[in-house]
């Protein structure tokens, strides 16, 4: 009877405690503790429903809730050499990214992906803070070359959300090598006169904030978004004083100067869509109901005089360019 309650009943019992652990149904909220069901907090795009925290969001479930329908093509990245260095630390590098691979799903720490966004073409590319904190290295650094060289090739505009840690160490000077590199990929887009606009999310720190996350056309952060070279703790240790309130956080980088918006997540495709049609004068989004189609010719000059915010804020913004054209 022996191998019935020792080997059978343990077996069993691992077998349903297994299933029924209810780990990644519910998360709490860093920022006020309540518990949030995860469909809701999805459905929410990971803003917590009682205090409006941003909680991080993955590429893959923020393109879905970017692109029209959900639908969007992965650009192909090219494979950077393995491990170079041979670096170990606790655990060998390749160690390190099979358990990142197995823990998010995804190749690296960026995903590049093409397709419309209110019927706007774009590229996005976008950083994962879950995988190895979304340390740039050369996988990054090719992500942002190939958006750049995809968006140039199809003459559409860049949309890149950052989220680092910094640059991965376990790939040394070649890590720091990115910074150039991928600064010369955006003046790729610049040269092309394609708008390339940085969407900052929490956190974005080191030498990603050295380098391709602060050369956007047009500077947006999520609401309490930490955007920093060194982090508060490192600067407060070396100057030995208090910092003030919200140092270094997307609301007080706003109010002196380093970024254009802040805006809600909720907000975010809308505004980008408004932001990115200005710049590549296509006509103002329309934000209502779609009319029939026979109407639209007709309805497309009257879309100025609408009453709604939005269209209105992008016909102000619209209106200077062709004359700036002509001078
Ligand atoms: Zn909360």
């Amino acid at each position: 009877m022996n191998w019935i309650t020792n080997y059978v009943r343990p077996r069993i019992n691992s077998l349903f405690s297994r299933r029924e652990v209810p780990e990644n149904l519910w998360t709490k909220c860093p920022e006020c503790g309540t518990m949030l069901f995860h469909r809701e907090l999805a459905d929410n795009l990971n803003v917590c429903t009682n205090c409006d925290h941003h909680l991080a969001i993955t590429p893959r479930a923020r393109f879905t809730a970017l692109f029209d329908g959900g639908v969007f093509t992965e650009v192909k990245v090219p494979e950077p050499v393995a491990d170079p260095l041979g670096f170990k630390d606790q655990k060998k590098y390749p160690d390190r990214m099979k358990s990142a691979q197995k823990s998010t799903g995804e190749r690296e720490a960026m995903l590049v992906a093409e397709g419309e966004m209110g019927r706007t073409p774009i590229v996005a590319a976008a950083q994962d803070f879950s995988f190895m904190a979304g340390s740039m290295g050369m996988y990054v650094g090719n992500a942002i070359v190939a958006a750049a060289e995809r968006a140039v090739k199809l003459k559409r505009p860049l949309v890149l959300f950052s989220a680092a840690g910094g640059a991965r160490m376990q790939e040394g000077i070649l890590s720091l090598m990115q910074m150039p590199r991928t600064t010369v990929a955006v003046q790729m887009l610049r040269e092309a006169r394609l708008p390339y606009v940085v969407v900052l999310t929490h956190p974005t720190t080191g030498g990603v904030t050295a380098s391709y996350a602060m050369l956007g056309d047009v500077q947006i952060a999520e609401p309490n978004a930490l955007i920093c070279f060194a982090g508060p703790r490192v600067i407060e240790q070396t100057i030995r004083e208090k910092l003030p309130e919200g140092f270094q956080r997307a609301e007080y980088l706003l109010e002196h100067g380093m970024l254009d918006r802040v805006t809600h997540r909720k907000k975010l495709r809308e505004e980008l869509v408004t932001i990115l049609r200005m710049l590549t004068r296509q006509s103002a989004p329309i934000v209502a109901d779609l009319p029939a189609p026979g109407v639209i010719p007709s309805a497309l000059p009257d879309a100025d005089a609408a009453p709604d915010d939005d269209a209105s804020a992008a016909t102000e913004g619209a209106t200077p360019a062709p004359a700036a054209a002509k001078a």
